[in-house]
């Protein structure tokens, strides 16, 4: 058919056609991925969902959902919301003078907490209207599960809205991680992923983004995450690596991560070094992000390196190509100077051949040398699915190629894997 032929379609008719280009394309590329596997003596599985039905856009590719499909409410405003000097400007609007804002400040981000019965340093006649204007509550706790002998814990928030969010508390030899959500849902239609499978409900606001931090502080403070123990203990790494794609609600995480890093009692006083905002590749906020000047460590959820895979992987990069990321994080390396960070889940026999081992390896090379780290991470074991883990040869042996080929690699572990399977699983569930 001619392009001239298509403009008389209806609009129907032009769907169809665009679905049916769309699966010729689809087919081809998959041909390819399988004849390369086969040259390898392996086999190709194919991603796609198991047990749901993943959106179709019109394109008759999955559906990519940048914002939400109708208008939604966010939840009311919150002291951690808000700059240092609008937080003083509100307390002026109430009647109280402006230092009053760093000592609310200091309650919530370096005492953790919001309980009006600890401010004594606050008139007691107000204090109850202060926390109801400042302090709204914004996650409640719905579920808490605990593996690795306490040292890992997965929480289940439920927001204003009813919304479920997760986040995951991890205490390491050296240092204490929280990997946080950004967005209740997601809209990038991974055909693996848990969070994806509902779509976008809507953005979470910078408030909540941040007491999720705030609240795993207090827990650690009364003693509740495993191991040694020291009275300073708080959180002192984060990544964006929970529910939702960071990148998408970028104006409320970059609030959150100059919150996070601003010093007491502004913010939490973090270093900006151990945040990482990871993304599956959303590339003009890459490039925003570069210009931030905040020198937080960038992850790149990559997972395969040639499109023909990645287009049914990560969806996103029907988008944005994996050339196209991958220049993009580069960019982000020459302008902050921060190491990137490539993520890659090792999936059996769907993106574990060494074939593209090699062919990860070359891209990154070709743009130099000593910019990038990869994190191969197996999958957590899903038995009868096609979403597994690796066999331990093929993970060392893509490790090995990677390391051969002059790629600093680091085979990261799985935490958390027996409280359940991939992200978003947990609100998946919801609070039964
Ligand atoms: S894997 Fe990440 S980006 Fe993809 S749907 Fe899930 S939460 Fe969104």
């Amino acid at each position: 058919m001619t392009s001239s032929d298509s403009t008389t379609l209806t609009a129907v008719e032009r769907k169809a056609l665009r679905t049916e280009q769309a699966a010729a394309q689809r087919a081809q590329q998959l041909r390819i991925s399988k004849s390369r596997a086969e040259a390898e003596g392996r086999s190709q599985v194919i991603p796609t969902a198991e047990g749901w039905k993943q959106e179709m856009g019109a394109d008759g590719r999955p559906e990519l959902q940048f914002s939400t499909k109708r208008r939604v409410s966010q939840p009311p405003k919150h002291l951690a919301d808000l700059t240092l000097a609008e937080r003083q400007a509100e307390l002026k609007a109430l009647g109280l003078p402006a230092f009053r804002a760093k000592q609310l400040s200091t309650h919530y981000f370096q005492h953790y907490t919001t309980d009006p019965e600890k401010m004594s340093d606050l008139p007691k006649e107000r204090r109850e209207e202060l926390v109801q204007a400042m302090f709204p509550k914004l996650l409640t706790e719905v579920k808490r599960l605990e593996t690795d002998d306490g040292k890992t814990i997965k929480f289940l928030w439920r927001l204003f809205d009813g919304s479920l969010v997760e986040s995951v508390l991890m205490r390491y030899p050296n240092r204490i991680t929280l990997c946080i959500s950004s967005q209740c849902g997601c809209g990038m239609n991974c055909p693996f992923c848990a969070t994806g499978q509902a779509g976008l409900t809507r953005n979470m606001s910078t408030a909540e983004i941040l007491d999720q931090i705030v609240q795993a502080n207090r827990v650690i403070a009364e003693g509740g995450l495993g191991g040694q123990k020291h009275p300073d203990e708080r959180v002192g790494n984060i990544v964006f690596m929970g529910m939702g794609e960071p990148l998408a609600n970028y104006k409320r995480v970059m609030n959150a991560v100059h919150r996070m890093v601003a010093e007491a009692p502004e913010g939490l006083g973090m270093s900006a070094r151990g945040i990482t905002v990871s993304t599956v590749g959303l590339v003009p906020a890459i490039r925003k992000l570069a210009d931030e000047n905040v020198p937080v460590t960038f992850a790149l959820s990559l997972h395969a390196p040639d499109d023909e895979l990645r287009d049914e992987l990560i969806p996103v990069n029907s988008r944005w190509k994996v050339d196209e990321a991958l220049d993009a994080a580069y960019d982000y390396y020459v302008k902050t100077g921060r190491r990137v960070s490539i993520e890659y889940a090792l999936i059996k026999d769907m993106n574990d051949h060494e074939w593209r081992a090699e062919m990860l390896a070359k891209k990154l090379n070709a743009r130099g040398r000593g910019w990038v780290h990869v994190n191969p991470i197996p999958l957590n074991p899903v038995p009868g699915s096609i979403w597994t883990r690796s066999e331990s040869d093929i993970t060392s042996k893509f490790v090995r190629r990677l390391d051969e080929l002059g790629v600093p690699t680091t085979l990261r572990d799985t935490r958390g894997k027996e409280i359940d399977g991939a992200c978003g699983q947990l609100a998946a569930d919801g609070d039964k």
